[in-house]
């Protein structure tokens, strides 16, 4: 029995590294404005070899080569391969977390988009409307198997994280930006009310426990712009791991799907 658990941890390793090696390239081609499905096909950045089968095999191919480009020598791009493990990586604990159940396929279902909306804000500081609105109508599709009152609480998650966010612009004056209560909406669908707070909860914890030093290392100044979608992603994904057994812990009734849990 655990063979074949090790088994399925493995396979869906390799599926999350093949999914964060798509979503990282759709993410660096939306950020350089060029179209990423249909006729492009996967280049090198120096010599413009086209890239065949063993070029992209996930996390292998990168290790395999040497981190080098077979014609021309160029480095391949370290993102590609941290891409790949990190979404793998993620995919495979949450399963090893969830074991079989509706919450891992919904936590599954949403990575691709945290994962695009996290590159893209690492990368030119910029989250896009149309991968949230994607996230909202994802969310709630799947939330239609908890009946309305699922699709409620999805409904009050988006209006609190997008509320707290707009709130936190307003009084702020920058620091954070609408990218980010976009972000909050999508994530909001997914997590409902009570999950949203820890998010974001979690999500200026861990802001915070990044930049704090930063700023006291003046390695970063309070002008520059910090781009806070990767700790609100940081904050969703350990309310994924750890939201329920802190519901708990405080005495609060789990939402759905968590209560579907064993
Ligand atoms: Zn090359």
């Amino acid at each position: 029995m655990v063979n074949t658990e090790y088994l399925c941890i493995f396979f869906v390793f390799w599926i999350g590294a093949s999914v964060g090696s798509f979503i990282n390239v759709a993410a660096m081609r939306t950020v350089a404005e060029k179209k990423w499905w249909g006729a492009e096909r996967s280049a090198c950045d120096k010599c413009g070899r086209v890239l065949s089968f063993v070029d992209l095999i996930p996390v292998i191919s990168y290790l395999a080569l040497g981190r080098k480009c077979r014609t021309c020598d160029a480095h391949i791009d370290r993102r590609h391969f941290l891409a790949e493990i990190a979404t793998g990586l993620i995919a495979a604990v949450l399963v090893w977390r969830l074991g079989p159940s509706y919450l891992l396929f919904f936590s599954l279902a949403m990575l691709p988009f945290f994962l695009f909306n996290t590159l893209t804000d690492l990368e030119n500081g910029y989250i896009y409307d149309s991968w949230c609105i994607a996230t909202v109508v994802v969310a709630l599709v799947l939330r239609l198997a908890g009946g309305i009152p699922a699709i409620i609480d999805g409904t009050l998650g988006m209006a609190l994280g997008f509320g707290v966010i707009l709130m936190i612009i307003t009084v702020s004056r920058g620091g954070m930006g609408f990218g980010d209560a976009m972000l909050m909406l999508g994530i909001g669908a997914f997590f409902g009310w009570k999950m949203t707070i820890l998010v974001l909860y979690l999500g200026f914890l861990s802001g915070g426990a990044v930049i704090i030093p930063l700023l006291l290392m003046k390695k970063v100044s309070r002008k520059d712009a910090v781009p806070m979608g990767p700790f609100l992603v940081m904050g969703a994904l350990l309310t994924i791991f750890f939201g329920a057994a802190c519901l708990s812990y405080f005495g609060y009734a789990l939402p759905w799907p968590w209560n579907l849990m064993r």
